[in-house]
């Protein structure tokens, strides 16, 4: 049987990730249990509490009856119930579904979990697929959490019946012991620089070279200590063994789909028409104005789409040094900028600079005295005062830039979970410039 759980914390505590750890090593004395899935979904949905994850996991055939029960009781027992935001599901999948499962049941699932990460559902777009393929379910208060829920068991079935069918990376999660959540966390922030050196890039987002800080450790009073992320198990574990920090009560690995970028909506041919709110594109299109910084210290620009219609980009300033990848930006650069759309405007998250613009035009020399031509009036070309001489038209010369063409990224202090870092891009065709 296959479990689903989402939306059972709130910003003042808990974590449905440490739900799921809890559940996993109770069950273990009871059942065989898979190693859990965290599932990221859509970042732009306004209800989520920090990150939008979901959790599932499996566990053997025998005993669904009473790990339903552990389930129940665990979900009620440490949902943060009395907050408005936290409304609990869960979603089993029993065997006796799974081994009759379908193509087309499959194909439902596998399109639920990608809508779920991509796109806005409602709670009865679930309770169309839960009926339908009678899944055991419950929710508590409005039930909003069943979304995430069937996400993350659709995640976990898709990636069970065909193992290549999505890219995933790891993450390991230490928790907190009770006594210390809230307090400030004890963690040795030399070894941590030691634990990156040591295992990156099969380690990622552990820390922050250019921006000096370590950055897998939440500040919130959730059950979290830190989470050690990669694509190598060994790595992590190496990692976590070379970390020196406060006892945790427990720590769990999860397979996820965090640094795949599976949010991503690819647009080759990108019309305006196209952009949704709270959705996340690569977008083609060719730089139309050159960018300014605003007050607060974001960089803002336009991008010219395939429709010829515009949208505005922009780079918040917790991007930091990456504003001055796009401040390097000018008018004809052919771009693919990839991030979420939100009131009119794109979230870069990463860029690739696809082909830059080397043309300036300016005003034309003088072939007599070698001096600047000036302006005879709107499209009357130009003319040296001294000489007389004229010319039709500006001369375009080719000018240097500050920046190469390639994939550039926010860095890890202000990234998503699900971008892609570009350390773990293998483009033999592209040069990439990772932010570490
Ligand atoms: P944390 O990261 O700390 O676990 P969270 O950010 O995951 O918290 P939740 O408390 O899980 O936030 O709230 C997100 C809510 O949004 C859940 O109820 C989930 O079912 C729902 N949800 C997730 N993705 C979508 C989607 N694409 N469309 C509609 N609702 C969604």
């Amino acid at each position: 049987m296959i479990i689903g759980i989402d939306d059972t914390d709130s910003r003042k505590g808990m974590c449905t990730t440490y739900l799921c750890a809890v559940l996993v090593d109770e069950l273990k004395k009871l059942c065989d249990v898979s190693t859990p899935r965290l599932v990221r979904l859509n970042p732009c949905i306004p209800f989520k509490t920090r990150g939008n994850g979901a959790v599932s996991f499996e566990i053997s055939a025998e005993k669904e009856e009473q790990v339903k029960e552990v389930v129940r009781a665990r979900v009620n027992d440490l949902s943060e119930l009395n907050e408005e935001g936290t409304n609990p599901g869960v979603v089993f999948i029993g065997d006796n579904v799974l081994n009759t499962i379908n193509d087309e049941q499959e194909e439902r699932l596998k399109h639920f979990y990608e809508t779920a990460v991509r796109d806005v559902l409602t709670l009865e777009d679930a309770y169309v697929i839960i009926s339908d393929l009678r899944l055991d379910h419950f929710g508590l208060k409005n039930k909003r959490g069943l979304i995430g829920a069937l996400a993350a068991v659709s995640f976990f079935v898709l990636q069970r019946n065909k193992p290549n069918c999505y890219d995933f990376t790891y993450e390991l999660i230490a928790y907190r012991r009770k006594e210390r959540r809230g307090k400030t966390r004890v963690i040795d922030e030399a070894s941590v620089w030691k634990a990156d050196a040591a295992t990156y890039p099969l380690t990622w987002d552990t820390v922050d070279v250019a921006n000096n800080t370590t950055v897998f450790a939440p500040h919130s009073p959730c059950p979290v200590l830190f989470g050690i992320r990669g694509d190598s198990e060994a790595a992590i574990y190496k990692a976590y063994g070379l970390i020196h920090a406060e006892p945790v009560e427990r720590k769990m690995l999860f397979i996820t789909n965090q640094g795949t970028d599976f949010h991503l909506i690819p647009l080759d041919v990108a019309t305006k028409e196209q952009l949704r709110e709270f959705h996340s594109y690569g977008l083609d299109g060719v730089v139309c104005s050159n960018p300014r910084t605003v007050e607060g210290g974001h960089v803002v620009f336009s991008i010219a789409l395939s429709d010829s219609g515009t949208i505005e980009c922009i780079t918040y300033e917790p991007t930091k040094g990456f504003r001055s990848t796009i401040r390097a930006l000018r008018v004809g650069d052919l771009i693919r900028v990839y991030g979420s759309e939100k009131n009119g405007t794109v979230n870069i998250e990463k860029i690739e600079l696809k082909q830059l613009n080397y043309a300036e035009e300016r005003n034309p020399r003088c072939a007599k005295c070698g001096r600047s031509m000036k302006s005879a009036g709107q499209l009357q070309g130009y003319r040296c005062k001294r000489c007389g001489t004229y010319r039709a038209d500006k001369d375009v010369v080719t000018v240097n830039r500050a920046i190469e063409e390639g994939l550039y990224e926010a860095p890890p202090v202000a990234r998503r979970h699900l971008s892609k870092p570009l350390v773990r891009m293998r483009a033999a065709d592209k040069k990439i410039h990772p932010n570490r």
